[in-house]
């Protein structure tokens, strides 16, 4: 063994914590930097998952936000269990999180112009819809209806939470009803899809923006590849779950990185008579 090769082996490990390795392109990163910035990496821009509340921070203006509907929590109708019960899940999420669900919905303003926003928090249960996610968003919608405020969610979430079986299907229904009666008193709507905006989700509130919006890379789809490969039992094209593929077929309007969405938003909402 080498002189060099044993002084790198007598190096103390990299502590936890103070240093990361990107996950997409393998620099390694201060997390300090990522931490105070926008969650970028450095190197190649990957888009690191954001909380709800760092979302918030970094589209709404400072002090501005008011929070809807924070202490609603869910019920456990079906007693559901699988690797363990539902309620020991929901606990657990909330110690992860910080958050009692899976979405913060409030108004606040962007640039001085007010706003309706909901933020999926993809660390509450893979930001899964079940029935309070449903009912924030939808009473975030019919509020901004009635007030005549432009509606931005902010969706990262895996799909409908599966705990909740049929509760949780008929929020895709519940909230593309309100999104509808939104859309009649003509009352903008910008969805904003993030790493990963599947199953679900995707299937309801997150593709019925007047304008849709996605983070570059981001994960978009809403089943996985190998059961649409299965299903259809075609070769898939490459990438063609990412935000880059759907903005070329024309799926989505914009692919904004970061540290533009909140101009771009605001520059949308302007355009769109919103002051
Ligand atoms: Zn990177």
């Amino acid at each position: 063994m080498s002189l060099l090769s044993r002084l790198r082996r007598r190096r103390p490990p990299i502590p936890d914590g103070l240093w990361i390795k990107c996950q997409n392109c393998g620099e390694i990163i201060y997390s300090k930097t990522l931490i105070e910035g926008d969650k970028l990496c450095p190197k190649c821009h990957y888009h690191y998952l954001l909380s709800a509340r760092e979302r918030i921070a970094l589209l709404i203006d400072d002090g501005t936000f008011e929070e809807h509907d924070g202490a609603m929590t869910p019920c456990d109708p079906l007693k559901f269990v699988d690797t363990g019960s539902y309620s020991d899940k929901q606990k657990n999420a909330r110690k992860k999180s910080g958050e009692l669900e899976a979405a913060v919905t409030g108004t606040g303003t962007m640039d001085g112009v007010r706003v309706a926003l909901g933020v999926m928090d993809f660390s509450y249960m893979g930001g899964s819809m079940g029935s309070v996610v449903g009912e924030k968003l939808t009473r975030l919608i019919e509020r901004a209806a009635e007030q005549r405020l432009p509606v931005i969610v902010v969706s990262a979430s895996g799909g409908v939470r599966m705990h909740e079986a049929i509760i949780g299907l008929m929020q895709m229904a519940k909230t593309s009803a309100a999104l509808y009666r939104l859309k009649e008193a003509r009352v903008p709507y910008i969805s904003v899809l993030t790493n990963p905006t599947t199953g679900g989700t995707t299937a309801s509130f997150a593709m019925l923006g007047d304008v849709i919006i996605a983070e570059p890379k981001s994960l978009i789809g809403f089943a996985g590849p190998r059961v649409i490969k299965q299903t259809i039992r075609q070769d898939l094209p490459e990438g063609f779950q990412t935000a880059e593929f759907l903005l070329e077929k024309g799926t989505i309007d914009l692919v904004v990185p970061r540290p533009e969405m909140k101009a771009t938003i605001v520059r949308l909402l302007r355009h769109l008579g919103c002051s």
